[in-house]
């Protein structure tokens, strides 16, 4: 059994080795991509493996081994040329040559994630294909559609499901393959590796899942351990598998191969447990209504805390994840719903390596000792769990319907909008009840303003963009932010923060409660808005990195 150092310093698998930003690399001669990959700051992703039994750091071993599967596998699905490039690129010791390398690293393929998917490698398609290497590569959706309308139930079924290729035979008709049979050069021994794994592990979930995502791999059925990832209760939570539709732009219907392998956090998962007890208690103090508060809270969503410990596959690709909701399967969503997953220590290596240098632009000098990790990261737990407060079933002209339905294409922005500011306002209930302590408070806010400018300085199209600009506006009206033109900085009004806190948080919630799609619209377009010292401000922040990208750390 290969034995793991304590603190296990990230990141093992084999792709990953050249990206590293050390010292020595980046004195050596810029090229035109240079500035692209400083982009990414390199940083060194650490997880705590002491108090793990021996059984599951032998199984972690092995999680990590698998993990470095998943690379191979995305590498396969995202384009046909690509472990042939990669090999060229290897190849190549020129300056040119080595940022090509390792900008391919990062982005996993040679199309920039930054740079709308455009190729930064001389040699391949300008755009990334649509049709990756699910389809074949000149397929379109006509002859897809039409192909598939002369399909029987079963084979559609197959044709549009998650786990299958489309290839052409050798008389050039369009056929279904199971994943099982396309990728068993890399699943065969993946599947080995998760049973390795089990058979390692002293904890009966995970032994369970592993060994039912093994024979999955095999029989190109997940259902049964997209179950048993549900109800994983173990130190070491993998995820491992194939997931997200993202890659696939004809129709998002392959699902790209994957890996988070992670170590559960104890300290955020013992604070989740303690806050879910207030949960009931922050509901029937809501600043609305008492009729739209729900007497009753139900069964919560699964919440996870890791630390990562390794990625695989599309995980490792450009933007780096610092939590997500799977499965995507509706069959299991829909019996046993679906689990959150945060990675603290993403969240921690994206908060120094972005947020901090943001911060020192922005905050006013007298408030930079406020910006803090710990409350950034309550806060965004907090913003996770009181996604299930407030209205959600609702009555609208008589007629029963839900917040999501009433609210049509605004209704995620704004529910982000209310996750954000409820948030703040579930925090400050369990300041004010001694629960957390006092200083939490002023580094709640001040470190949420500071958390601004890095959500919308991707712009305002996107959901969580858009509801935290409309905060930050709706908080500079109401003078619980101040901005100093001479300085260029903004500072919180601590006399009035929790009182404008308290009333967006109501009323966010009762245009929810009354379905009120105009009104609801209104505020967005009167708040959700990049202009003056905002608009000013992003301006400032170009030199800072726009994420990270996770490095092994010297002499690991
Ligand atoms: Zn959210």
């Amino acid at each position: 059994m290969k034995r793991l150092p304590a603190h296990l310093s990230l990141i093992l698998p084999l792709l990953f080795i050249s990206c590293s930003g050390s010292s020595k690399k980046d004195s050596g001669v810029t090229t035109e991509l240079t500035p692209k990959i400083r982009r990414f700051a390199p940083v060194a992703i650490t997880a705590d493996t002491s108090r793990l039994s021996p059984g599951d750091r032998g199984a972690l071993a092995k999680l990590i081994e698998a993990a470095s599967l998943m690379d191979r596998l995305y590498l396969r699905q995202a384009w046909t040329g690509n472990e042939a490039l990669l090999r060229s690129l290897e190849a190549d010791q020129s300056p040119e040559g080595r940022d090509r390398l390792r900008f391919f690293h990062i982005n996993m393929g040679p199309w920039s994630d930054l740079d709308d998917n455009k190729a930064f490698v001389p040699g391949v398609p300008t755009d990334r294909p649509p049709q990756a290497n699910y389809y074949p590569a000149e397929l379109t959706r006509e002859e897809f559609n039409t192909w598939l309308a002369g399909l029987p139930e079963e084979e559609q079924r197959q044709a549009t499901g998650f786990f299958t290729v489309i290839r052409r035979d050798p008389a050039q008709k369009l056929t279904a393959i199971p994943y099982s049979q396309e990728y068993k050069d890399l699943l065969v021994p993946a599947a080995n590796l998760l049973r390795d794994a089990a058979a390692l592990t002293d904890n009966a979930s995970l032994r369970r899942f592993l060994e039912t995502r093994a024979a999955a791999f095999l029989s190109n059925d997940y259902y049964e351990s997209d179950v048993d990832w549900m109800e994983l209760d173990s130190p070491v939570e993998p995820t491992i598998g194939p997931y997200e539709v993202y890659m696939d732009g004809l129709f998002n219907y392959k699902a790209a191969f994957e890996a988070f392998i992670g170590i559960r956090n104890d300290q955020e998962t013992a604070k989740l447990a303690k806050f879910s007890t207030y949960l009931q208690e922050i509901e029937n103090n809501l600043p609305i209504a008492p009729a739209y508060r729900n007497p009753s809270l139900g069964a919560l969503a699964p919440i996870r805390v890791i630390d990562q410990v390794a990625l695989g596959g599309e995980a490792r690709a450009g933007i780096q994840t610092a939590a997500f909701n799977l499965p995507n399967d509706e069959r299991v969503v829909a019996e046993k719903g679906s689990k959150r997953v945060m990675l603290k220590n993403v969240q921690e290596a994206k908060f120094s390596k972005i947020l901090v240098p943001i911060a020192g632009l922005v905050i006013d000098p007298s408030q930079q000792a406020s910006i803090a990790f710990e409350p950034f990261f309550t806060h965004i737990l907090a913003h996770e769990l009181v996604h299930g407060l407030g209205p959600h079933n609702i009555v609208v002209k008589g007629k029963k319907t839900t917040v999501r339905k009433a609210m049509k294409e605004i209704g995620s922005a704004f529910e982000e909008a209310k996750a954000d500011v409820a948030g703040l306002f579930a925090l400050q209930y369990l300041v004010d009840k001694g629960v957390l302590p006092r200083e939490t408070e002023a580094q709640m806010y001040t470190t949420f303003l500071a958390s601004t400018f890095r959500s919308v300085r991707f712009g305002i199209n996107e959901a969580h963009g858009r509801g935290i600009a409309m905060i930050f506006n709706y908080f500079m009206q109401a003078n619980a932010y101040e901005y100093n033109d001479v300085t260029g900085t903004f500072r919180v009004n601590f006399d009035r923060v929790k009182e404008a806190t308290r009333i967006l948080t109501g009323e966010i919630m009762m245009l929810q409660a009354h379905g009120d799609y105009e009104g609801a619209r209104r505020l967005l377009d009167t708040y959700a808005v990049v202009e003056g010292p905002l608009q000013r401000t992003l301006a400032k922040l170009t030199a800072i990195p726009v994420d990270i990208v996770p490095v092994q750390s010297e002499g690991n």
